[in-house]
């Protein structure tokens, strides 16, 4: 048996504390900025192939002179040689269905304004593209392009299988400012590697006429003809989205509801019981808007898909994997939809620090299954079995009493493996905010999230926005609770 044993420092109580809001702001970006606009054309070949023109507005938001703004080519990391390559050697015969399989991006006829410019591109596997240009602070500027994809075949974010089809990360996507730099982090094979800004969308896609789409956002359909060959076009705008995800399939059936004036719509291609997972859906969407406060999009689809395992959030979209069993596979759908509040309103770094809006899923995962007790899930077993993995972790780590210290709050390059990175972003993320919910009361700690949530609508926000949230709630300090879950400081396991 394990057993876990905490040491917590006393805390000293120094009255409203919420410096953290204002002190630390993240990223050179605030609320009144004004968003990038992309305006997309992209057209879907019969050979999983992709041509595309892309223009982005850019505003200058920062209050230094920009002479380059840099883009994230994510697809890059699927070319055969890539030095980040996003799939683990352990991952490898799960994900690619057929063999191994490359895709790529390549960037043409670049324009800044009217003037044409050679394409740039840096990191070690070309996954940034720099364009040059000239811009005072307020300033604004159009970069247009045109790209093309090459789709791997590969149960993954981005990439084709027989069954459908994944558009995460395609499009070329503006690297956030931070701190006068653009962040440009490589792939990374665990987690999520992504920081992200809410955009405007202004997408057309065209595709062959036997697919059924699944998109960020609502949706016009027309069947059209192009060179007397019948194809389909969709047109979609999205507004503060933190990105534009798709899906495609020649086999996606729909089912769908309004749930509070939103449409909730259930992709799927195998499941028997699609109503439950639609039930689920809806019963997510209603729990979440009660707690947190409203999802503010119109359109929520829930795609399940070609995915190695688990799922994948996106704003307005998740994508559920099509080889989890029932209870996995219900559990996920929770899991993915309460990342809408975690991670697409209120985003935050997951390259640096993946625990705030992992921990906050999974643990709003568990406050979902508490209320709804139909299903059978305890908060008491969910957490009792997030606490072992964590202690087997440690246990066969060397993580014990006097032994290495547990961080928590670290880049994705410094979890070892995914055995890692589920432990402690996953299990011991919800064991904090569970262990927090316990110690500063049902009251505070959901009025916290209620301000988290509704001060930071469409924003960016840093660890400390989150501990300044609860600390304005409780009235206390409470950078020793968390400085002791998130860098060991008074956080010692004892297992025997
Ligand atoms: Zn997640």
């Amino acid at each position: 048996m394990l057993r876990v044993k905490r040491f917590l420092l006393p805390f000293l109580i120094v009255g409203v504390f919420v410096a953290g809001w204002i002190l630390n702001g993240c990223v050179d970006y605030k609320n009144e900025d004004k968003i990038v606009e992309y305006t997309i054309s992209a057209q879907l070949n019969q050979d999983y192939t992709i041509n595309a023109k892309q223009q982005v507005l850019y505003t200058n938001n920062s209050q230094n002179f920009l002479n380059y703004v840099k883009f994230n080519l994510y697809p890059n990391a699927f070319k055969k040689d890539a030095k980040h390559s996003p799939i683990n050697e352990v991952d490898k015969d799960n994900a690619f269905v057929n063999g191994p399989s490359y895709g790529e991006i390549t960037i043409s006829n670049l324009k800044v304004g009217e003037t044409s410019l050679p394409v740039i591109l840096e990191g070690q596997d070309d996954n940034v593209l720099s364009v040059p240009v000239a811009l005072e602070p307020t300033e604004q500027v159009m970069i247009s392009f045109d790209f093309f994809l090459v789709l791997p075949n590969i149960r993954f974010r981005y990439g084709y299988t027989d069954k459908s089809i994944n558009l995460g990360q395609w499009y070329p996507m503006v690297a956030v400012l931070q701190n006068g730099h653009f962040v440009t982090e490589p792939y990374f094979s665990l987690g999520d590697p992504f920081l992200l800004e809410v955009a405007n969308y202004d997408i057309k896609l065209t595709t062959p006429p036997d697919y059924v789409l699944a998109s960020s956002t609502s949706f016009e359909r027309k069947l059209i003809y192009q060179q007397n060959e019948a194809v389909l076009q969709f047109a979609m705008k999205g507004l503060r989205l933190r990105e534009f995800a798709i899906c495609l399939s020649n086999q996606f059936k729909v089912a769908s509801k309004q749930v509070d004036g939103v449409n909730l719509l259930y992709y799927y291609y195998q499941d028997e019981d699609f109503q439950k997972s639609l039930e689920t859906a809806t019963l997510a969407l209603l729990t979440f808007n009660e707690l947190y406060g409203l999802y503010p999009y119109n359109q929520l689809s829930v795609v399940q898909t070609t995915l190695i395992n688990g799922g994948m959030e996106y704003a307005g979209l998740v994508m559920i994997a099509d080889n989890l069993d029932r209870s996995a596979h219900l559990e996920v759908i929770v899991h993915e939809i309460a990342h809408q509040w975690w991670y697409a309103v209120v985003g935050n770094d997951q390259i640096n620090h993946a625990w705030l809006d992992e921990g906050l899923a999974e643990y709003s995962t568990t406050i979902f299954f508490e209320k709804h007790t139909q299903f059978g899930i305890s908060r008491k077993d969910r957490v009792a079995k997030a606490i072992t993995t964590v202690c087997v972790f440690a246990d066969s780590n060397g993580y014990g009493f006097g032994g290495k210290t547990i961080i928590l709050d670290k880049p994705l390059n410094q979890f070892a493996n995914g055995s890692e990175y589920v432990a402690l972003v996953y299990a011991m993320g919800q064991t904090m905010f569970d262990s927090l919910r316990t110690f500063v009361g049902e009251k505070v700690f959901f009025d916290a999230l209620r301000v988290f949530y509704k001060d930071n609508m469409f924003d960016l926000v840093t660890p400390d926005y989150l501990i300044g949230a609860f600390e304005y709630s409780a009235n206390r300090d409470l950078q020793t609770f968390f400085d002791g879950w998130l860098y060991g400081n008074n956080y010692l396991f004892v297992t025997n």
